[in-house]
């Protein structure tokens, strides 16, 4: 997708602070962090949102689960943490690109919407 900002960020063509790599998924500090940790966690392949997955591309999903939980380990996020994806407008999705954030760091309020 050549107008999508995150295809952008895996292909380098926009700058970000990577924290994680691989062949399908790629973990980068969020610019406007919402708490102490803000991480996005995205897959290679653009997907629009949890809406465009089908039965095979849906493993991918669980790939980012394992690598939330790697990354909040590894972030001292010991006490919990929240996993956040956002759907459509309603959902306050601002990025088409299929993303999850992983945040932490604080006591998150126990709103959820
Ligand atoms: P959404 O609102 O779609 O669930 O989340 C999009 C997130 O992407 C927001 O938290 C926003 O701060 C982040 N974001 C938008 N553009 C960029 C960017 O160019 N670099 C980084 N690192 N994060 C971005
Ligand atoms: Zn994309």
């Amino acid at each position: 997708m050549s107008d999508c900002i995150f295809c952008k960020i895996i292909a380098g063509e926009i700058p970000s602070t990577k924290v994680y790599e691989d062949d399908k998924l790629l973990a980068f500090r969020d610019i406007n962090p919402q708490a102490p940790v803000h991480i996005l966690i995205i897959p290679k392949t653009h997907y629009d949102s949890v809406n465009a997955l089908d039965e095979k591309s849906a493993p991918i999903v669980a790939d980012i689960m394992l690598l939330a939980a790697k990354l909040a380990k590894e972030n001292g996020l010991d006490s919990g943490y929240r996993i956040i994806t956002n759907i459509g407008d309603d959902g306050g999705q601002t990025v088409k690109h299929l993303h999850f954030h992983l945040l932490g760091g604080v006591k998150l309020s126990e709103k959820m919407a």
